[in-house]
C-alpha cells in the first residue's frame, strides 16, 4: 500500500495550491480526481465562462459604437467562440498532470472515497495518509422537483454545440446571469425565473437595480417571486410551470438551465467510514479548516464552503491547510473583503457591505464603517460604456480592494485583462503578518494566478 504525507481529493484550485505547496516542502503527495484534471475554474467554470463573455463584450462594444464611426452589425457565432472556448480548456488536463509529474506529486483518476479514517480508495488501490485534504468542490444542489431531469447544468451550457433559440434559467444569481447575459447577445431569447424578490440578491441593491435595464434591453425577461415546481418535455419543448403570488404560470423553453445553486460534493465520499463528521450537507469543521472529529482530515474551497464560492477564496483556503500541515495548525483563513464581481456586460460589483452577504458566511461578521457601500460613479450609471473605464475604491476588514471595471475582449487570454483589472492589497499590520492571514487577493476572476504553481 502507497503512503503518503498528504492525500489530496481533487485537482482543482484548493487541490492544486495545497498540493504544490505542500510537495515543494519536501512531503510526499498524492491528487485524485475522477474527471479530467483542472478542477471547475479551470475546465467548466471562470475561464470558459470569460471566453464566451469575450464575445458578448464585443457585441456589446460594437452596438454601443454603431453610428459612432463603427458600421454593420456583428453577431456572435457559437461554434466558432465555442471552439475558441476549447483551444483554451481542451489542453488543461494533460497540461495540469504533466505539472504534477514534473512536482513529483503522485496523480490517481478514479473517485476517492475512505475507506478508514486514514485509508482512501481509488481505482482498486488504497492509499494511507498521514493528512487528507478534501477539496472536491460542489455540484449543483438538486432540484427536487418533477421533470427536474430536462434541465442542464451549467457544465452542459458551457459545453452547448448549439444554442437553443428560446432558454430559461432557473436562478437569480451570477451564474444565470452571466449565461444569460452570454445567450442574449448570442440571440438566443432568454426567460429568468427567480425565486426571491430580485437578481444577484447580494450585490447592491442600486446597482442591480441599473443592471437590469441592460438585461431588459437585451430582451432578457426576469421573473422575480417565481418558484419553479415542475417542468414537462413536450415534445422539442420544455414546459416550466412555477408558482408566484398571483398564481401558476408556465414558460416554455428549448433549453432550461439549472443555475439555482451549488453545494458542497462530498455525498460519495464515504465520510462515515473516515469518521469525518457532517451535517446538512457540509463538513463540521475548525476555525483551522479541520475536521472537527478527525484531525488529520481538513478541507478546503467549495467543498469547504467556509467563503464564498470564489476560486481566490479557494486558493485562500489551500494556502492556510498548506500552512498548517506544515507549522502545526494554528493558520487560520480570513474572508474579509473579498472582492467579486458579476460578469454582466458591462460587469458588476458586489455589495461591499459584508453583513449584507449571505447569513452563516463569516464575512457576514465583519464590522465595516457605515460608508461602506459602493456603486458605480454616478457617471457611469449614466453611460454604460463610462462606468467601464471608472474605477471604485472599498474597504472592507483591513483590506483595500481597488475595483477597475474594464471590459476586456482580449482573445489571447480572456483572464489577462482581467487580472490587471482587480487587485486587492492588505492594509493592516496584522494583514502583512504572514502570507496565509492575507486573505484573498483577488476577485471573482478565474486566472491561473490563483492556481499558485
Ligand atoms: C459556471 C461557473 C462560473 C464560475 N465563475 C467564477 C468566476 O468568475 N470567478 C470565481 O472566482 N469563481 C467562479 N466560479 C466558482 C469557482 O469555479 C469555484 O469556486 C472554484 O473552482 C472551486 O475550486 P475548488 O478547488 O474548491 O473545487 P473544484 O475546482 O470544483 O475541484 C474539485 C475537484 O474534485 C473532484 N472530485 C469531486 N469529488 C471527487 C471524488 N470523490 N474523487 C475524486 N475527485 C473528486 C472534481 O472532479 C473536481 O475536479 C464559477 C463556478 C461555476 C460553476
Amino acid at each position: 500500500m502507497k503512503a503518503y504525507d498528504l492525500i489530496v481529493i481533487g485537482t482543482g484550485t484548493a487541490a492544486q495550491v495545497a498540493a504544490s505547496r505542500v510537495r515543494r516542502a519536501g512531503r510526499s503527495v498524492a491528487v485524485i480526481d475522477h474527471r479530467p484534471f483542472g478542477g471547475t475554474c479551470a475546465l467548466r467554470g471562470c475561464d470558459p465562462k470569460k471566453m464566451l463573455v469575450s464575445g458578448a463584450e464585443a457585441i456589446d462594444w460594437a452596438r454601443r459604437m454603431h453610428g459612432r464611426g463603427v458600421a454593420g452589425e456583428l453577431r456572435i457565432d457559437w461554434h466558432e467562440l465555442s471552439a475558441f472556448k476549447r483551444s483554451f480548456t481542451d489542453p488543461i488536463p494533460k497540461k495540469r498532470e504533466e505539472s504534477f509529474a514534473r512536482q513529483g506529486i503522485d496523480a490517481f483518476h478514479g473517485k476517492a472515497y475512505f475507506a478508514s479514517p486514514d485509508r482512501i480508495r481509488v481505482a482498486e488501490q488504497t492509499l494511507a495518509g498521514r493528512h487528507i485534504l478534501i477539496a472536491s468542490g460542489a455540484r449543483p444542489v438538486p432540484l427536487g422537483l418533477p421533470g427536474a431531469e430536462h434541465a442542464i447544468t451549467s457544465d452542459a451550457f458551457l459545453e452547448l454545440a448549439e444554442l437553443p433559440a428560446r432558454i430559461v434559467m432557473i436562478g437569480g444569481g451570477y451564474i444565470a446571469a452571466e449565461f444569460a447575459h452570454i445567450a442574449a447577445r448570442a440571440g438566443a431569447k432568454v426567460t429568468i425565473l427567480q425565486r426571491g424578490a430580485r437578481m444577484l440578491a447580494h450585490f447592491d441593491a442600486d446597482v442591480v437595480g441599473w443592471l437590469m435595464e441592460s438585461f431588459h434591453a437585451l430582451g432578457i425577461e426576469v421573473r422575480t417571486h417565481t418558484t419553479v415546481t415542475a417542468m414537462v418535455r413536450t415534445g422539442n419543448a420544455i414546459r416550466v410551470q412555477a408558482q408566484t403570488p398571483e398564481g401558476t404560470v408556465e414558460v416554455s423553453g428549448d433549453l432550461v438551465v439549472h443555475a439555482a445553486g451549488r453545494a458542497p460534493d462530498i455525498a460519495e465520499l464515504d465520510l462515515e467510514a473516515g469518521g469525518v463528521a457532517a451535517e446538512d450537507g457540509r463538513l463540521r469543521l475548525n476555525e483551522y479548516l479541520q475536521s472537527v472529529s478527525n484531525p488529520i482530515v481538513y478541507a478546503a474551497g467549495d467543498a469547504a464552503a467556509q467563503g464564498l464560492p470564489l476560486t481566490p477564496v479557494s486558493s485562500h483556503d489551500a494556502k492556510v491547510v498548506a500552512a498548517n500541515i506544515l507549522d502545526g495548525t494554528r493558520h487560520k483563513p480570513d474572508y474579509r473583503g473579498v472582492p467579486s464581481v458579476a460578469f454582466t456586460v458591462p460587469p458588476m460589483p458586489p455589495s461591499a457591505c459584508p453583513k449584507k452577504r449571505r447569513a452563516g458566511r463569516r464575512a457576514s461578521s465583519v464590522s465595516t464603517r457605515p460608508r461602506c457601500r459602493i456603486g458605480l460613479p454616478r457617471a457611469a450609471k449614466a453611460s454604460p460604456s463610462t462606468a467601464t473605464r471608472r474605477s471604485s475604491k472599498r474597504r472592507a476588514g483591513g483590506f483595500s480592494a481597488r475595483i477597475s471595471l474594464v471590459p476586456t475582449p482580449r482573445t489571447s487570454s480572456a483572464c489577462s485583462g482581467l487580472r490587471s483589472a482587480m487587485t486587492s492589497r492588505p492594509t493592516t499590520s496584522r494583514a502583512r503578518s504572514s502570507p496565509t492571514q492575507r486573505g484573498p487577493r483577488t476577485s471573482a476572476i478565474c486566472c491561473s494566478e490563483n492556481h499558485d504553481p
